[in-house]
């Protein structure tokens, strides 16, 4: 079984089409998404019309939630907050609606899971290795993806100590990475969207439970023109600018 694990789409239509379309040809059976479907980009009805139809089990995240009314915006920056307005307004009534029942994570798909932040709070973020640290006892399996930093690559916890698994380099568009069978493993496909590790390629990754494979994946896509869509949008310039740099 080869899952396709999806993050952080944000809204980005260009990023998810290139990144569908390397996907295909690597081959994947199913679909598993850790949300922040919408957010920041220009395009929210196409994303969410796209996951709605592919994936197999998708978890909410925090953008998923302020733009349906689920989440107060208190706690955005102004940027986010100007984009989970203008997203809540674009949105079709179907759509809110799918993204309104999306189940909290950390959510079962065989002997893994998938969440969005940290296993112990959907909203927490797992950056630091200290963070790591905290998420740890929360594990309930060996395997686990998350989303929610942007940042590809994760954990993995040797007798609960975590340490940093380093992904995709510059100059290389994948990295296959072997799971011990004894040891913990808090995995991030990185964003799709608006990656935030200094590399502007669509992140992604597929897992093959059966030998023990995470595959990495980098994908090069139109930044361009999801730029000119924030910016035709009105949404703030900034949300443009970030994706070139990918922070
Ligand atoms: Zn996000």
């Amino acid at each position: 079984m080869r899952y396709l694990i999806l993050s952080d789409i944000h809204a980005n239509w260009e990023a998810l089409q290139a990144v569908a379309e390397a996907a295909s040809s690597d081959g994947y059976d199913e679909i598993l998404c850790c949300g922040d479907i919408v957010g920041y980009g220009a395009d929210p009805n196409p994303c969410v019309d796209w996951v709605r139809r592919n994936a197999k089990i998708t978890v909410r995240g925090n953008h998923d939630k302020v733009a349906v009314g689920l989440e107060d915006l208190e706690w955005f920056n102004p940027a986010a907050q100007a984009s989970a307005q203008w997203t809540s307004e674009a949105l079709s009534a179907e759509n809110q609606a799918w993204l309104q029942a999306l189940p909290r994570g950390p959510i079962p798909v065989t002997d893994f899971q998938i969440l969005h932040g940290s296993p112990a709070d959907e909203d927490e973020y797992v950056i630091q290795l200290a963070e790591a640290a905290v998420a740890g006892p929360y594990l309930d399996t060996r395997v686990s993806f998350f989303g929610h930093t942007h940042i590809q690559g994760g954990f993995l916890y040797q007798r609960g100590v975590p340490r940093r698994i380093q992904p995709v380099g510059a100059g290389k568009d994948r990295l296959e990475y072997e799971l011990d069978p004894d040891l913990f493993y808090l995995i991030n496909p990185g964003s799709i969207g608006q990656p935030r590790d200094r590399d502007p390629r669509a992140a992604w990754a597929i897992y093959i439970p059966e030998a023990r494979l995470v595959i990495y994946r980098r994908t090069t896509y139109d930044v361009r023109s999801a730029q000119h869509k924030i910016i035709a949008a009105r949404l703030p310039n900034i949300l443009a600018h970030r994706l070139a740099a990918g922070r």
